[in-house]
C-alpha cells in the first residue's frame, strides 16, 4: 500500500479555532465517561422552552431498544432557528439565495426569514394541516423550500422532503408510506438551465391509485411555465400567502415529538423512511456544525447538498441557522454554465466554509483545473466532504487545487439515520490523513467487530458499530418499527450496526472501507472496495472506479472494476495492461483486477452515490433480476453498461 501522507493541524487555523487536540481529547473523555453530565450541559447549545431533567434514557439490548434524550424537555425548531437570532441579528442574512443562472441571486435576513415562515405556517395552518401530521416537500434548491420546511417545524407538523429529481413513481410511493396530507411543490425547477417539470410529477404521481392521502397541493411559482390546475386541491403560495398573517406563535413540541420523516438514499436497497425526533436532533445537528466546522460567528457557510437529503436538512439549514449562520443555497449544479461555477460562487459570496461530496470533486478532476480557472477562493478557510468514501488521490486534489493548501479538509462519515456527523476531524484538533475520516465526535463509540460479534482491539479491519447512543439518533423506521430493529440492532446484538466496514489505524483513526455488503473475498483475502477504488483513481488517466466482486473458479471471488477515463483519454489494450500493473504496485498481486470494464459512466443514486449492488448483477449477467432501481440517477447508463459489458465478458 502506498505511504499515507500525514497533514498536521495547520498553525494560523489552530490559533483561532474552538478546540485543539488536547481540548478535543479532554470533552471527549468526558462525553464517553459521563455522557448523562457531558450532554446535559451540550443541550443548551438552544433554547428550551421547559428544561429538561432527564437527559439520556437508552438501550441497545434485544428486546429493550429504546432511544430517548432529553425526553422531558420541551422546545420548537423554528423558533431555535430565527425567533431566538431575531435580537441580535434580524437584519443580518440569514440564507444567501444562488440562483441556477449567475446573475440570479438575493439575501435573506433573519427578520425576513421570520416573516415568511410564520405567513407559510398560517397558510399550512388554513389548510388543515394539524401537529402530527405528515406534509411532503417536492421542491426545488429555492428559499421557499427552507421556508417550507422550517414552517412545517414551527407548527408541529412533520416534513417528508423528496429530492425534486425523484420520479412520480418514487414520489408516490413515498407519498404513500409517509400517508402525506398535503404535497408542496413549485410550477418547475430550474437547474444547468433545464426546467424540471416539478409540478406535472406531483399531479402524476397523485393520479396513481395508491395515493390517496393528500387533500392539498400548494404550488409555488418559480418560472411560471405551463401547468395543469385541478380546481380545489392545487393553490398558488403567493396567492395563499399574501393574505396570511405574519403572527404564528411556535408550538410547543416535547423533545421526543417526531420532527421529520426523510428516506434513505438507497445504495444498498429499498430506501428506509428514517424518523428523526425534535430535541436531541437538533442539538446534536447545531453542535457538530459548530464544531466540525468550526464555526466563528459571521462566517459565510455553504452546503452543496440538496435539501433532499439528510446533509441538506443538517448541515444546509438546521446545524447551520440554529448557530445563526449565514448560509448559501444554491438552486443549480455546480459545474454549470462553466466547470468552474462552484468556485466561481465561492468567490462571489466570500464564502468561508465549503462542504460537497466526492462525485463531485471527481468529476471535477477529471477536467483538469478547469473547475477553478479565473477565480481565487481566498476567502476559503475550511473544506468538507461527505457521501462516499474520499478517495486519497480526490482528498488531494481537493485539497491543492480547490484549497490552494490553505484549508483542512474535515472528511465526515454520518449516515441519514445517525442525524449528524459521526465520524470526522476538527480543523483545529485533528491531524489529516487523505481518506481518513479519523476520529469520533463526542460522545460517539465506534468498535470493530468481526462475523459473530467480537470486539475487534487495535488496528484492524471489522464491521463498523456503535456501541452507544448520540442525541441525533433515528427513532424508527416510520411506519415499520420491526425493520427499525431488524436492520439496524439484530446483526451484532447490543450495538448499533452501521453496514460499512472500517479499518482503525495506530492512532485509532478510522477509515471507511466501504459497505459491508461489497466486501470482496478473493482467494480469502477480504478487501473493501474502497481500497481497490483509491488506487485505480490514483491513476493519472482514470477519473471514476468502482470495483465489485464476481465468482472465480480458483480464487473464490474475482474482482470486475468498472473504469471512467478522464476526459480526452481512450481505452486501449497498453491501458489495461497499465492499469492492472498499476493496481499491482499500488496494494499487491491479489487486488489485482481480472477483468476492466471501461466505461463511459458509473450508475449513482439521486445523491451521487455509486450503485456497486446493480455494478455487482451487471458483472454476474444477472441483469432480469436488478432489484430497487427507483432511487437511480440516469437508468441510460445501465443500459450502456450492460451492452459494454457483452464486449468484456
Ligand atoms: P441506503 O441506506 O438506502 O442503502 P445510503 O446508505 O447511501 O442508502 P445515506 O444515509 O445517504 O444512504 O448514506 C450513508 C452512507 O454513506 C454511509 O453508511 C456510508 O456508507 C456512506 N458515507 C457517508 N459519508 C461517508 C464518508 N465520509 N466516508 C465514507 N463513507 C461515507
Ligand atoms: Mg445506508
Amino acid at each position: 500500500m502506498s505511504e499515507v501522507k500525514v497533514h498536521p493541524v495547520k498553525t494560523h487555523i489552530a490559533k483561532d479555532a474552538l478546540l485543539d487536540d488536547a481540548g478535543y481529547q479532554a470533552l471527549y473523555q468526558q462525553s464517553i465517561d459521563t455522557p448523562e453530565a457531558f450532554w446535559g450541559e451540550q443541550g443548551k447549545i438552544i433554547d428550551w422552552i421547559k428544561p429538561y431533567t432527564k437527559v439520556k434514557n437508552t438501550s441497545f439490548e434485544p428486546g429493550h431498544i429504546s432511544i430517548k434524550w432529553y425526553e422531558d424537555g420541551t422546545l420548537n425548531l423554528s423558533a431555535n432557528c430565527i425567533d431566538r437570532h431575531l435580537a441580535t441579528k434580524a437584519d443580518e442574512v440569514a440564507i444567501i439565495w444562488e440562483g441556477d443562472s449567475p446573475d440570479d441571486d438575493k439575501k435573506v435576513t433573519f427578520r425576513e426569514l421570520h416573516e415568511q415562515v410564520c405567513r407559510f405556517a398560517n397558510v399550512l395552518k388554513a389548510q388543515g394541516v394539524q401537529k402530527g401530521d405528515v406534509v411532503s416537500i417536492y421542491m426545488p434548491m429555492v428559499v421557499e423550500a427552507a421556508v417550507a420546511m422550517l414552517a412545517c417545524t414551527r407548527i408541529g407538523a412533520v416534513h417528508s422532503v423528496v429530492f425534486g429529481g425523484f420520479s412520480p413513481d418514487a414520489l408516490a410511493s413515498r407519498i404513500v408510506d409517509s400517508n402525506a396530507k398535503v404535497v408542496i411543490t413549485a410550477d418547475e425547477g430550474l437547474r444547468g438551465g433545464r426546467a424540471v417539470a416539478l409540478k406535472d410529477n406531483v399531479d402524476l404521481a397523485l393520479a396513481n391509485p395508491k395515493v390517496s392521502s393528500i387533500e392539498k397541493v400548494i404550488v409555488y411559482r418559480r418560472t411560471g411555465g405551463k401547468i395543469n390546475w385541478q380546481e380545489g386541491r392545487d393553490l398558488w403560495w403567493h396567492e395563499a400567502t399574501a393574505q396570511a398573517s405574519t403572527d404564528c406563535p411556535p408550538v410547543e413540541m416535547n423533545a421526543e415529538d417526531p420532527l421529520f420523516i426523510l428516506y434513505t438514499s438507497g445504495s444498498t436497497g429499498t430506501p428506509k423512511g428514517v424518523l428523526h425526533s425534535t430535541g436531541g436532533y437538533l442539538v446534536y445537528a447545531a453542535m457538530t456544525f459548530k464544531y466540525v466546522f468550526d464555526y466563528h460567528d459571521g462566517d459565510i457557510y455553504w452546503c452543496t447538498a440538496d435539501v433532499g437529503w439528510i446533509t441538506g436538512h443538517s448541515y444546509l439549514l438546521y446545524g447551520p441557522l440554529a448557530n445563526g449562520a449565514t448560509t448559501l443555497l444554491f438552486e443549480g449544479v455546480p459545474n454549470y454554465p462553466h466547470t468552474n461555477r462552484m468556485s466561481k460562487i465561492v468567490d462571489k459570496h466570500q464564502v468561508n466554509i465549503l462542504y460537497t461530496a466526492p462525485t463531485a470533486i471527481r468529476a471535477f478532476m477529471a477536467k483538469g483545473d478547469e473547475a477553478v480557472v479565473d477565480t481565487s477562493r481566498a476567502s476559503l478557510r475550511v473544506l468538507g466532504s461527505v457521501g462516499e468514501p474520499i478517495n486519497p488521490e480526490a482528498w488531494e486534489w481537493y485539497y491543492r487545487v480547490i484549497g490552494d493548501e490553505r484549508c483542512p479538509i474535515v472528511d465526515t462519515w454520518w449516515q441519514t439515520e445517525t442525524g449528524g456527523i459521526l465520524i470526522t476531524p476538527l480543523p483545529g484538533a485533528t491531524d489529516l490523513k487523505p481518506g481518513s475520516a479519523t476520529r469520533p465526535f463526542f460522545g460517539v463509540q465506534p468498535a470493530l467487530v468481526d462475523g459473530e460479534g467480537n470486539q475487534l482491539p487495535g488496528a484492524t479491519d471489522g464491521n463498523l458499530v456503535l456501541l452507544d447512543s448520540w442525541p441525533g439518533q433515528m427513532r424508527t423506521v416510520y411506519g415499520d418499527h420491526e425493520r427499525f430493529e431488524q436492520t439496524y440492532f439484530s446483526t451484532f446484538p447490543g450495538t448499533y450496526f452501521t453496514g460499512d466496514g472500517a479499518r482503525r489505524d495506530e492512532d485509532g483513526y478510522f477509515w471507511i472501507t466501504g459497505r459491508v455488503d461489497d466486501v470482496l473475498n478473493v482467494s480469502g483475502h477480504r478487501m473493501g472496495t474502497a481500497e481497490i477504488e483509491s488506487a485505480l483513481v490514483a491513476h493519472p488517466k482514470i477519473a471514476e472506479a468502482a470495483v465489485v466482486g464476481v465468482p472465480h473458479e480458483i480464487k473464490g471471488q474475482g474482482i470486475y472494476a468498472y473504469v471512467t477515463l478522464n476526459a480526452g483519454e481512450v481505452p486501449s489494450a497498453e491501458l489495461h495492461k497499465e492499469v492492472k500493473d498499476w493496481v499491482r504496485k499500488e496494494i499487491g498481486p491479489i487486488a489485482t483486477p481480472d477483468i476492466i470494464h471501461w466505461a463511459e459512466g458509473l450508475p449513482k443514486t439521486r445523491s451521487g452515490k455509486i450503485m456497486r449492488r446493480i455494478l455487482r448483477k451487471i458483472a454476474t449477467g444477472e441483469t432480469d433480476s436488478l432489484g430497487d432501481t427507483s432511487t437511480l440517477a440516469d437508468p441510460g447508463v445501465v443500459e450502456r453498461l450492460i451492452e459494454e459489458r457483452s464486449r468484456h465478458a
